[in-house]
């Protein structure tokens, strides 16, 4: 089959890959839909550790087309999306529950071959049935969703609580929806695109703003909770700054390794901020299939452009446009 080959970094191309047959209790899929990510981004110029050659794509959904011998929970027909963190359930973080934070974590698209790619196996166990009447389309949007359903979970007052989101991509809109959905008060966005801004309106934002609009000084102390989803550094900064005293910080957005900015911990315990990082999904696929189901958050909107494979090599060697919110690969 064609796929989305990365051998090396930067060395990215649609190239033959072997299609693999279901062993044991694997699941093999007809894949409908496949989100690029930055993640996608940065494994495609070498910045994020990954298995090289492989087939990208993490965040997907699909059709059961076969089963393996001893697969029991699947049939040929089921729709399913899939969590691509692969915990091998014997270090010490998996034994204590921590199955995220596996020392061994394995993942699709990352360590073994991904969704870019119509057909993946994958074991039954990372799947999730995705009921009749959520589309592939919207249910390939389930992985991303329950990161930020973990990164909430990590928040300690988001009931009631006025929060302010830097970063309106598809992180940051998915963020927003979840966080109304628990019952914040408010939802600031910080963005500089006015597509993402308006986008961020529409989803739900009680008031947006361009980062430099948040520099003003009535939004100093004024948040219970900030969600940085940029992964810029600086964005630690302006947190501390935006936060109330008593209030919460997550860091959701992925800052480069090895970055460091000087924040002031006086300024955390004079606060009493909590600060907290979030790190990918655990338990947390079969709430954001629900979330799905049930229309509590709207993904649809988030796509700013549908693509096939052969569209995959530019795309992922360039930077994103500044309007892009999600490109979704997808499947006839
Ligand atoms: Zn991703
Ligand atoms: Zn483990």
């Amino acid at each position: 089959m064609q796929a989305l080959v990365v051998r090396r970094p930067r060395g990215v191309s649609v190239d033959a890959w072997e299609e693999a047959e279901p062993q044991g209790s694997d699941i093999a899929l007809k894949v409908a839909a496949c989100g690029v990510c930055g993640t996608d981004r940065h494994i495609a110029d070498g910045t994020y550790p990954a298995t090289y050659p492989n087939v990208l794509g993490h965040e997907f959904a699909g059709t059961v087309a076969a089963v393996g011998p001893t697969a029991d929970k699947f049939v040929a027909g089921d729709s399913v999306a899939i969590d691509p963190n692969i915990a091998c359930h014997e270090c010490t973080p998996c034994r204590r529950g921590d199955v995220h934070l596996c020392e061994r974590l394995e993942a699709i698209g990352v360590t073994r071959p991904g969704a870019m790619a119509p057909h993946i196996v994958v074991p039954q166990a990372q799947a999730y049935k995705v009921p009749a009447g959520v589309s592939l389309r919207d249910a390939a949007f389930a992985e991303p969703l329950s990161c930020v359903i973990h990164g909430v979970e990590r928040v300690v007052t988001p009931l009631g609580a006025s929060a302010v989101i830097l970063g309106a991509g598809s992180i940051g809109l998915l963020m927003l929806q979840v966080l109304r959905s628990v019952g914040a008060s408010s939802v600031t966005i910080s963005e500089p695109s006015s597509a993402r801004r308006s986008l961020a309106e529409e989803l739900g934002a009680n008031e947006v703003y361009t980062p430099e609009m948040m520099e003003h000084a009535s939004h100093t102390a004024a948040y219970d909770v900030v969600v940085d989803c940029t992964g810029a550094p600086a964005a630690l900064q302006s947190a501390v700054r935006l936060a109330r005293r008593g209030a919460d910080i997550l860091l959701f957005g992925v800052a480069p390794a090895k970055t460091s900015v000087p924040i002031e911990p006086y300024e955390l315990y004079r606060k009493e901020l909590r600060l907290a990082a979030s790190n990918i999904n655990p338990f947390t696929m079969e709430k954001a299939v629900v979330m799905l189901a049930e229309r509590t958050v709207e993904v649809d909107k988030i796509v700013s452009d549908r693509v096939e494979l052969a569209d995959l090599p530019k795309l992922l060697l360039g930077k994103p446009a500044p309007d892009e919110v999600k490109i979704a690969l997808e499947f006839a």
